[in-house]
């Protein structure tokens, strides 16, 4: 066992402040990463605030952060896949139990036996839970690590990491987009994501936004088209006429609103994960035949699979680099959905402490 630097919260209400936390020595699979980068999630804000404590109740001190890039400083002795100075990244998963059928199909993110990045049961031991990357370094089994382009800026890579995946797993599963019109809810650090990709896959892109002083970003990032969700008549025009629709919505919302959007068999899918339950009008789905989907982030082969698309197509996320002394002014600028479009925080500004 090692102590590395990291921020933590130490209750729901609690700031983030600096703290040291014990990272495992690597064991034979591991790959020891120093974090160069990590993105700023809404899941980020979830946890540490304890929203989601229905479902994943958070467990203090808590070190978010599944948005890492960073370069190999040590491999254990069985690890095949990298060496030290591989630049590398590490997403929402940390582990799983490899032998289940989601595991077996590539889907790890369905394993009942997965760890998480950060919150998750600590499989080793060394803490009672998984810490995540809002630290100078981690470890992280070599099955869960992956291999990082090297043309594209490593600051717009992190959020790729979750933001990239979460958004590129549902559009490339609904099929061909070609000439689909294709509707993205809220352009925060999924939605920005989510309009590069629909573009990229020939999609005809509408982006729905509460934030009228996003417009021109919207089209700057690939959309065709720009709607103000606020605005009762821009949205009546758009009614039954979308193939499919991405809610990436973090907070409650009437989603009845988007359904309605749907033209006959669209479907679609929910990747916000507000934390009340929303309410669904049942003929919204049945007139049309319409479908209503969830999607969770994306399993480590489609993950690269993704990595390598961005490389490709010259992909990355907008963001803010900030120093992690700046985390909590971030924090309350996120709810505010004043972010373009993703925070990410260099972690130099961490060893500098
Ligand atoms: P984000 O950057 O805060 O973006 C969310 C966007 O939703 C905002 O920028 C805003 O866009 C819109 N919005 C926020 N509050 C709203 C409200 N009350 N009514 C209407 N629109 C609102 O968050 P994110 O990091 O993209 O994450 C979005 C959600 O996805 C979070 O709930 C997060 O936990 C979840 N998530 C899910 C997965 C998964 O695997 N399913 C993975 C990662 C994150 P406009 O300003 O354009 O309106
Ligand atoms: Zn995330």
């Amino acid at each position: 066992m090692y102590q590395t630097k990291a921020y933590s919260v130490a209750s729901s209400t609690s700031p983030f402040t600096a703290a040291t936390i014990p990272r495992r020595e690597t064991t034979e699979r591991d790959v020891q990463i120093e974090i160069l980068f990590c993105g700023i999630c809404h899941s980020d804000l979830h946890t540490a605030r304890d929203e989601w404590s229905s479902v994943m109740p958070t467990v203090y001190p808590c070190v978010p952060g599944h948005e890492i890039i960073g370069r190999v400083s040590k491999v254990g002795t069985a690890v095949t896949q990298f060496k030290a100075g591989d630049l590398v990244g590490v997403g929402c998963m940390v582990d799983s139990d490899h032998v289940c059928p989601a595991c077996q199909d590539h889907q790890e993110q369905f394993c009942t036996d997965s760890t998480f990045t950060y919150n998750s049961p600590d499989k080793h031991g060394i803490a009672p839970v998984t810490y995540g990357g809002y630290s100078e370094s981690i470890v992280v089994d070599e099955r869960f690590v992956l291999r990082v382009p090297a043309n594209l800026d490593l600051a717009g890579v992190a959020p790729l990491l979750c933001a990239g995946i979460t958004t590129y797993s549902p559009i490339r599963r609904w099929g061909d987009l070609k000439g689909k019109k294709v509707g993205i809810v809220g352009l925060g650090g999924l939605g920005h994501m989510g309009v590069k990709f629909a573009r990229a896959f020939g999609a005809q892109v509408v982006v729905f936004t509460t934030s009228p002083d996003k417009k021109e970003d919207a089209l700057r990032l690939g959309a065709h088209e720009v709607i103000i969700s606020t605005n009762a008549e821009e949205m009546k025009r758009q009614a039954g006429t979308f193939n499919f629709i991405l809610d990436t919505i973090a907070a409650e919302h009437n989603i009845n609103v988007y359904i309605n959007m749907l033209g006959r068999d669209g479907n679609i899918t929910l990747v916000g994960a507000p934390d009340t339950p929303l309410k669904v009008s049942a003929f919204a789905l049945l007139f049309g035949r319409k479908s209503l989907s969830g999607s969770l982030i994306g399993g480590i082969k489609e993950t690269q699979e993704m990595l390598d698309f961005c490389a490709e197509h010259n992909i990355t996320s907008d963001v803010e680099v900030i120093p992690i002394q700046k985390i909590n002014e971030a924090y309350e600028r996120l709810v505010k959905s004043d972010v373009k479009y993703r925070f990410s925080i260099d972690m130099a500004s961490l060893k500098a402490e």
